[in-house]
């Protein structure tokens, strides 16, 4: 559906040819977990999406109309699909060339979880380390790369795991040129020792992520000690678990880092502390 709240036949087409999120991926998206009847975190997903919005100058998202529209959006679903969990996308784009105008495109679909995504958390992820080729102290330097925003041009990322794939792995953490972890190529990196967590920490180039600073608040509530820092390689295959974290997968523990095997160890509590974190 559109974000002026009309319900739309996904079977129609939608989008003008022109659209400037379909020709050069000018735009930025949100996916967000659809659990039990509610969108799980949208505060925090519309907080990214309106500040991606900015960095890519595009006029100032309507907050009021998207969250209605999530709203509307998941009452449609579960009408028809009752408690089904659901992964639902909103994208916002500069709109179309042609028409510069009639302002930005906004819409909202609703699908099922993928059943990849689902196995990926109870079997894991075989993550392939690789070089994203710019070092942490470049992206506060370069906003024009927009490595905060979450922006509609992904074929870099989806290559990478193709990448990654076609060398028998599952999935993908980013290092930076001077050697330290930044991210999946769409989820973050969190390392779990004891009651510890630690994830990179921001300004190094990496997307901020909703789920991991839904987890960060949930574990400083519940008396565990969450922490950010420069992270090699080393330092994940030394931690009791590593996870790569995002909205509609949650929680997927890394079982190998390119040639090392992680060991299969206690999890801790730590699935019961992400489940915590998205209540709302
Ligand atoms: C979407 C995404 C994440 C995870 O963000 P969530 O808000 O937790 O889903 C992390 N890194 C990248 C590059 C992403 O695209």
């Amino acid at each position: 559906m559109s974000l002026d709240g009309v319900v739309h036949d996904p079977d129609v087409p939608f989008l003008y040819a022109d659209d400037l999120g379909a020709v050069r991926g000018e735009g930025v998206f949100e996916t967000m977990l659809l659990r039990g009847g509610r969108v799980r975190k949208v505060g925090l997903h519309l907080d990214r999406l309106t500040d991606g919005a900015r960095l890519l100058g595009l006029p100032t998202l309507d907050r009021a109309a998207a969250a209605r529209v999530i709203d509307i959006a998941a009452a449609e679903w579960v009408a028809r699909n009752g408690d089904a969990e659901a992964m639902m996308r909103l994208a916002y784009s500069r709109g179309r060339e042609s028409a510069p105008s009639a302002g930005p495109t906004g819409y909202v679909t609703v699908a099922p979880v993928p059943e990849r995504i689902v196995a990926t958390r109870s079997s894991g992820v075989r993550v392939m380390t690789l070089n994203r080729g710019y070092t942490t102290d470049f992206a506060a330097a370069a906003p024009w790369q927009l490595l905060g925003a979450k922006t509609l041009s992904f074929a870099t990322n989806m290559a990478a795991v193709r990448h990654a794939n076609g060398q028998g792995f599952d999935e993908v953490i980013y290092l930076s040129a001077d050697g330290y972890v930044l991210e999946g190529a769409r989820a973050s990196v969190i390392a779990v020792t004891g009651r510890t967590l630690v994830t990179p920490q921001p300004g190094v180039g990496i997307l901020p992520g909703t789920t991991q600073w839904a987890i960060y608040a949930e574990a400083r509530r519940s008396g565990w000690e969450a922490r950010t820092a420069l992270l090699t390689v080393d330092d994940l295959c030394a931690a009791d678990s590593v996870w790569l974290i995002s909205s509609v997968t949650l929680a997927a523990r890394v079982t190998v880092i390119d040639s090392t095997v992680m060991a299969a160890g206690d999890e801790g509590d730590f699935r019961d502390l992400v489940d915590r974190s998205i209540t709302e």
